[in-house]
């Protein structure tokens, strides 16, 4: 913490840093940024002004009910146990890939449970909207956030001993990965999809056609989705793509996933 609050001045650092100011300026950083993106390069027309109000509300939601509800259910996950001492030698770098891949296979396999019969009414209200923007896939429910937040507990002893900021490097970089994989952006990159998850990979996921409905099912990695049996190249896939789930549901059971 020293050098940057030194940098700064205890004041400045604790004002910057406090949950309020950081996320509401970390939310302003990107809605100018995906936005830009989305105006440069649209995948799809998408009006701004009909949809904002809803998603802010879901937006809110997520923020001051789900995250917090999910945060005290995740308590009583069993099995976090500090791994052994001779992980803590690793170096960062290597424990924080570590972290990520290891939570990531696991956020994989939650979704892939959440796309059954007995877990989709959960999941309903992520693929509730009928568009895709940056903004558009910030719905979880209650239940479906606890499920996630399992794997990256149970990963979470891989960066237990590191920096001050790691907890919020994670925290941020979740979110603008949410916020990326939902952007409504053209982008065609086949060695970057080798690897990671793109908005138009995620949006086939999102697609209401029912060859869709259990494909490209990956979080961050796209190995996933080859080594299991989910995988659909992007570029077999006509763009004009169309979103939703299709049907009318009470609002209030989609967003109690219950
Ligand atoms: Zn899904
Ligand atoms: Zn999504």
């Amino acid at each position: 913490m020293g050098r940057i609050e030194t940098f700064l001045g205890k004041e400045l650092f604790n004002f910057l840093f406090s949950p309020a100011v950081f996320f509401s300026l970390l939310f302003l950083g990107r809605a100018v940024f995906f936005t830009t993106l989305e105006m440069v390069r649209p995948a799809r027309k998408v009006s701004y002004r009909s949809v904002i109000w809803n998603d802010l509300v879901a937006c809110g939601l997520y923020i001051f009910v789900v995250i917090p509800a999910a945060r005290y259910l995740s308590r009583f996950v069993p099995g976090y146990h500090p791994f052994p001492a001779s992980v803590s030698h690793l170096p960062l770098a290597l424990r924080v890939a570590l972290y990520f891949i290891l939570a990531d296979f696991g956020h994989y396999w939650v979704h892939r449970l959440h796309h059954t019969r007995y877990f989709w009414q959960m999941h309903k209200w992520h693929h509730s909207p009928t568009y895709m923007y940056w903004l558009g896939g910030v719905r979880a429910t209650i239940p479906q956030q606890f499920m996630v937040n399992v794997p990256y507990i149970l990963a979470y002893p891989f960066v237990d001993i590191s920096p001050w900021w790691m907890g919020l490097a994670i925290a941020v970089s979740s979110t603008v990965q949410n916020d990326w994989m939902h952007m409504n952006v053209t982008w065609r990159s086949n060695w970057l999809e080798w690897v990671f998850v793109t908005p138009r990979y995620h949006h086939i996921h999102h697609s209401d056609n029912p060859q869709h409905y259990t494909v490209n099912m990956a979080n961050l990695l796209t190995v996933w989705d080859r080594l299991f049996g989910t995988y659909i190249n992007p570029d077999k896939v006509d763009g004009k793509l169309s979103f939703g789930i299709g049907e009318q549901q009470n609002p209030v059971r989609l967003v109690l996933g219950i």
